[in-house]
């Protein structure tokens, strides 16, 4: 069969291009964690913990993210710990450890927070229009991936019970926040929002105006 147009095999070179890219990234990530002392895990951690979030200061919130054990981020918070970088504190009901920052935590995730700065470089190379379909495209991924099982933890637009998706017909903002109650440019699209919140396996059959929380 003739490949006219150059798709035979797409999927796999796709594949292939991100598998690659992840290569690099875990690479990349185990040489700036190395010159930090820490391990690719614990500076996860710390990169986690120095983020705006309400849900990522536990242990197994952020074993769950990173799709560890709880046991294996729990040596990772105690060298952590031991490295004086993070501290722990009695959560909300008293039992379950919250975990923060200390302020040389903090100051090491400041110098830790362009560690991905060739990848940041490289598609800030790119045209604007590119980046925004870029980013579409792979959270659309990402929300395949979770609902097969694959991702555990996403916080994105695509994973969101307030994403209404193809809403409005402007090409470069086709979604909707039922939440924020806004238009969302593919360039606006969220990766970890603090107010995301988990779809329902039947949330695409809920009625967009019951998706709407009351102001
Ligand atoms: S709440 Fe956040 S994650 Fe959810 S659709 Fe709105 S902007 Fe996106």
């Amino acid at each position: 069969m003739t490949d006219t147009d150059g798709t035979a095999g797409l999927d796999r070179r796709l594949a292939d291009a991100l598998e690659r890219l992840g290569h690099g990234m875990r690479s990349l990530a185990q040489r700036t964690a190395r010159e930090h002392g820490l391990t690719p895990l614990q500076q996860q951690a710390v990169l986690a913990l120095a983020r705006e979030s309400r849900v990522r200061r536990e242990v197994a919130a952020l074993a769950q993210e990173f799709d560890v054990t709880t046991p294996t981020m729990s040596d990772a918070v105690a060298a952590l710990e031991r490295k004086e970088l993070v501290t722990r504190s009695p959560g909300s009901d008293g039992r379950r450890r919250s975990l923060a920052l200390t302020p040389a935590g903090a100051e090491v995730a400041l110098r830790l927070s362009s560690w991905d700065g060739p990848l940041t470089a490289a598609l800030a190379a790119l045209p604007d229009a590119d980046r925004a379909t870029t980013l579409h495209t792979l959270l659309r991924v990402i929300a395949d991936l979770q609902r097969t099982g694959v991702v555990s933890v996403a916080r994105t637009c695509t994973t969101c019970r307030f994403f209404g998706p193809d809403e409005h017909p402007d090409p470069a903002a086709p979604h909707h926040c039922h939440l924020l109650r806004i238009p969302l440019p593919l360039a606006g699209l969220r990766t970890d929002c603090p107010k995301h919140e988990p779809q329902t396996p039947d949330a695409s059959t809920v009625p967009r105006r019951q998706r709407t929380p009351a102001p």
